[in-house]
């Protein structure tokens, strides 16, 4: 089993075993490229480059697939969640075809890179449904596919699909797919490795400095490269991006079915926030895995109760036999609807980052892994302006704001609290977290299964907004930029790069 940055358990978290890195890196070697990030978009990455006969090192704060790779529901479509009519209004209709070819392509080159190298991650190609259920909604996807048409993805209006819904109007969409996004990762992580290249895990990136080379400071010492790649999901530190890109988390549920109906083809409605569904087989057992539920992070109080929501939607439809997994993840949206691939803003040179995936990483992890690798390579594509994460524009005194924000000063270091007394001021229960207010300090607490309390500054490191408690996986998560963290403070998911303050806590017996 791996693990992820939630506590609940994944479908795919079983279905690999714990990497185990073939080589060690070498601290006094130059890399060519440094690879940030173990999740599909930095081990896809990685793989090219060495492919392509550079010297990878691809450094992983914890273990390959913690992040939303491992909570993914891995559809791989064409048909996107900004739909092409959407991409065509804000950059014009020539932009809109290259999103439609880079995606084909993308899904084109996975389907090459598992024949080639011949290995078994459950890839099927599928039919996909998207199908209206109202007037609004029939007119939306009315517009939706004369914009698909228009970009070379074919679909038309069906009358029936494998799915028991009832719908007023629905289109199918050919040629997409589906697979186990951990077995993919893994195959791609040990053919990585036999071309030489190097993975490790348990090492974060908390730092880097840009002279001749890049000076790469992690949590397990230095390293220098040439080139490097923030495939990091969200790029750490404070860059201009985190104000583009909006965190949402995303709940999703793998259930068996009595009577073994599954549909191989996929599904979405048109809600807002939408549902989406489609079985996988994995080990001889099929499941029906379905989403959807979706709130910006930290914007929701009661987690667990969109898991009811999603689980009571699913009844409606289906005949459950038993609910095997649910997990929620966090994905993020690029504020004009597709991603920032290429050099990260502030830094022209050999640094670059892919973000703002929204629900389409899947395919879009492959779209930035041939991009960023053609682009450190020198060779030209047609999709570096199209995905330029400089077309944003800067914002007047960033700048001033990044360094005002940037010394995050520990308030608690020399002050010890009174366990006893916050305990009885929080009345947790067991497995509870709560923020409260404590001789003019507030305090993110947190009571686990068997009484202990873990106390916290809630100031997030990343720029010092208040995290709230995320019940459905017990994190503390930051309603600004997306950050999240564990009971114990430390960083789960970016942009922030390090660990709540711990409050030291004392048993003052009188
Ligand atoms: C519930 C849900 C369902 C989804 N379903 C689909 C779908 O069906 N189809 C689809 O196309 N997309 C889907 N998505 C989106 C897709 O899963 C993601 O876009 C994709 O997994 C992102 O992959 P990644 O490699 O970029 O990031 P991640 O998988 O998050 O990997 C980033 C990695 O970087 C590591 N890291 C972070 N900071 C550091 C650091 N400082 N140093 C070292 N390592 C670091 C993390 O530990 C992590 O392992 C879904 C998203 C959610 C939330």
């Amino acid at each position: 089993m791996i693990s992820r940055d939630g506590t609940c358990m994944s479908v795919w978290q079983n279905t690999v075993a714990p990497f185990n890195s073939q080589h060690f890196s070498i601290s006094d070697q130059i890399y060519d490229v440094v690879i940030v990030g173990g999740g599909i978009t930095g081990v896809s990455t990685a793989f090219l480059l060495q492919q392509s006969g550079k010297k990878c090192l691809l450094l992983e704060a914890n273990n390959l697939c913690y992040g939303t790779t491992g909570g993914t529901t891995a559809h791989l479509n064409t048909l996107l969640d900004t739909p092409y009519n959407a991409i065509a209004n804000k950059f014009g209709d020539d932009k809109a075809k290259l999103v439609a070819s880079s995606v084909r392509e993308a899904i084109e080159s996975m389907k090459r890179r598992i024949s080639d190298i011949n290995f078994d991650c459950g890839f099927r190609n599928a039919t996909a449904y998207l199908f209206a259920k109202d007037e609004k909604q029939e007119k939306e996807l009315a517009e939706i596919k004369e914009s698909a048409l228009k970009v070379g993805v074919d679909c038309g209006y069906v009358s029936s699909m494998s799915y028991p819904f009832l719908f007023r109007k629905a289109i199918q969409i050919e040629d997409q797919a589906k697979f186990i996004p951990t077995r993919y990762v893994y195959a791609l992580a040990h053919e990585f490795e036999n071309l030489g290249g190097i993975i490790q895990e348990q090492t974060r990136v908390t730092g880097v400095e840009e002279n001749e080379t890049i000076n790469v400071e992690t949590s397990a010492g230095n390293f220098e490269c040439r080139a490097l790649v923030y495939a990091t999901h969200i790029p750490p530190a404070v860059n201009l991006l985190h104000l583009r890109c909006i965190p949402y988390r995303s709940y999703a549920m793998a259930v068996r079915l009595k009577g073994n109906n599954y549909s191989e083809a996929l599904a979405y409605d048109m809600e807002d926030p939408y549902n989406y569904y489609r079985s996988q087989e994995i080990d001889g057992k099929t499941y029906l895995i379905a989403g959807g539920f979706d709130h910006k992070t930290a914007h929701e109080e009661d987690t667990e109760y969109r898991f009811l929501q999603l689980e009571s939607h699913l009844r409606k439809s289906f005949d459950i036999s038993e609910v095997k997994y649910k997990w929620s993840s966090q994905y993020f949206e690029a504020d004009d609807g597709i991603p920032y691939i290429g050099h990260l803003p502030g830094h022209p040179g050999n640094i670059y980052v892919a973000t703002g995936f929204g629900g389409n990483g899947m395919v879009y992890s492959t779209v930035a892994a041939n991009l960023l690798s053609k682009m450190i390579l020198g060779q030209n594509s047609l999709y570096i302006d199209l995905y330029d994460p400089n077309r944003i524009k800067p914002i007047a005194g960033f700048t001033q704001f990044i360094k005002h924000n940037a010394d995050v000063v520990k308030q608690f270091a020399s002050k010890l609290f009174d366990a006893d007394k916050l305990e009885v001021l929080a009345d947790l229960a067991p497995g509870e977290g709560r923020l409260v207010k404590y001789e003019d300090h507030k305090i993110a607490l947190y009571k686990d299964e068997y009484g202990k309390l873990y106390a916290l500054s809630p100031v997030c490191t990343h720029l010092k907004c208040d995290v709230r408690w995320n019940s459905a996986e017990k994190s503390w998560d930051c309603p600004c930029h997306g950050a999240r963290y564990a009971i114990d403070g430390k960083v789960l998911t970016g942009p922030a790069d390090r660990d709540l303050e711990k409050i030291p806590l004392a048993v003052v017996r009188t």
